[in-house]
C-alpha cells in the first residue's frame, strides 16, 4: 500500500513525485514509455523553460527523471490498463500487476490528434510521424510537409528546416496562431513555405509517403505538393481511456480539476495536460504536480483523523 501512485512520468507527473518524496509520502511512479518526459522528447528545442534556454526536449526530461531517481523515487515501467476509484483505497491495474495506494495522481497528457485521411494510418512510421524530433534526422535534403497552424507545427518546421531541403507548413486557417515570435522566425527561412487554407484530403505513396493532396477552403481547389515526409502538427487529446469514466471530464475529454487539481473523486488529482486548464506548458505543467502534493497532503492529514 503506498500513499501515493502517480501514473505518468513527465514534467507533471515527475514533479508531483519529487514534492511528494521530499514531503515523506512514500510514492510509486508507474510511467509505460523507457524514457520519462511524456511530449516534452518531442521537442527540439525548449525555450521558455526559465534557466534552461535552448535546452533539448530529451535533455530535460532526463534531467527531471534523474532529480526523481536522486530521491530515490521507484519508477516502474509498465503500462496502466484500468483503475479502480470505488473505494477510499485505490486500485491501478497494469499490465505487470496490481497496484493500491490512498491517493492517485492522473499525470497522462495528451496524444497527437489524427487527421483521419486515407494514407495517414497505412503510412505511419513509412513518412507519416508525429515527431519531427524523432523522425527528422532521417531527413536531410528531403522534402516535408508540416500540417498544423500551432506552436507544436511551428517548433517542427523549425527543427526540420535545418536538416530538408525544404518545409511546407500547411495550415487551415488563413493565419497560422502559432506565437509570433516563431513566426517570425520561420519567416525568416529561405526553405520554409507556408500555405494556409488549405485542408488535407490524402496522404499518397506506395511503400513510403511520396505527396499530399489538399484542398483550398475557399476556392475547392485541390492541389498536390509532392513530400517525402508529412509531420502531423494538429494538436493533442487527453490520455483518458484507463480512467472507464470514473472521474468527470469535460466535452474534450480533459480531467475537470481545478488549481488544486482535485476531481470529483476524492484522493485523485489530475496534473499536467490532462487538466482542464487555460495554458498547457511546461512550466504549468510543474506547477500542477507542485500544487497537487499540498492537496494529497490535505487529503491524506483529512482521512487519518
Ligand atoms: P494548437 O491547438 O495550438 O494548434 C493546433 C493547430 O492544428 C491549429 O492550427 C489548428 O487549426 C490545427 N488543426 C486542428 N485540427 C485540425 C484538423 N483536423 N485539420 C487541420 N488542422 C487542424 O496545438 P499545438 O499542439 O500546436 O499546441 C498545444 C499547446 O502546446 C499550446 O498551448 C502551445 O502553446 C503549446 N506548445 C508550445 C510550444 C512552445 O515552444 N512554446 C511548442 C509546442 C506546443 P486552427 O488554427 O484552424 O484551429
Amino acid at each position: 500500500m503506498h500513499d501515493l501512485i502517480v501514473i505518468g512520468g513527465g514534467p507533471a507527473g515527475l514533479t508531483a513525485a519529487i514534492y511528494a518524496a521530499r514531503a515523506c509520502l512514500d510514492v510509486l511512479v508507474v510511467e509505460e514509455s523507457f524514457m520519462s518526459g511524456g511530449q516534452l522528447l518531442n521537442n527540439n528545442e525548449v525555450n521558455n523553460y526559465p534557466a534552461l534556454p535552448g535546452i533539448s526536449g530529451m535533455d530535460l526530461g532526463i534531467k527531471m527523471r534523474e532529480h526523481a531517481e536522486k530521491l530515490a523515487i521507484p519508477i516502474v515501467k509498465e503500462r496502466v490498463l484500468e483503475v479502480n476509484f470505488e473505494n477510499r483505497n485505490k486500485l491501478v491495474m497494469t499490465d505487470g500487476g496490481t497496484y493500491e495506494a490512498r491517493c492517485v495522481v492522473l499525470a497522462t497528457g495528451c496524444e497527437p490528434k489524427k487527421l483521419g485521411v486515407p494514407g495517414e494510418a497505412e503510412l505511419l512510421g513509412h513518412g507519416v510521424s508525429y515527431s519531427a524530433v524523432c523522425d527528422g534526422p532521417y531527413l536531410r535534403n528531403a522534402e516535408a510537409v508540416v500540417i498544423g497552424g500551432g506552436d507544436a507545427s511551428a517548433v517542427s518546421a523549425l527543427y526540420l528546416a535545418g536538416i530538408c531541403k525544404k518545409v511546407y507548413v500547411l495550415y487551415r486557417a488563413r493565419r497560422m496562431r502559432a506565437a509570433a515570435i516563431l513566426r517570425r522566425r520561420l519567416e525568416a527561412c529561405d526553405n520554409v513555405e507556408m500555405i494556409g487554407s488549405l485542408l488535407t484530403d490524402a496522404i499518397a505513396g506506395e511503400n513510403h509517403v511520396g505527396a499530399i493532396w489538399l484542398h483550398d477552403v475557399d476556392t475547392m481547389e485541390k492541389r498536390c505538393i509532392h513530400a517525402d515526409a508529412v509531420f502531423v502538427a494538429i494538436g493533442t487529446s487527453p490520455r483518458t481511456e484507463y480512467l472507464n469514466q470514473q472521474v468527470y471530464t469535460n466535452d474534450e475529454g480533459y480531467v475537470v480539476a481545478g488549481e488544486d487539481c482535485r476531481t470529483t473523486v476524492p484522493g485523485v488529482f489530475a496534473v499536467g495536460d490532462i487538466r482542464t486548464k487555460p495554458l498547457r506548458q511546461i512550466i504549468t505543467a510543474c506547477a500542477d504536480g507542485a500544487n497537487a502534493i499540498e492537496s494529497v497532503k490535505s487529503y491524506l492529514a483529512s482521512i487519518a483523523e
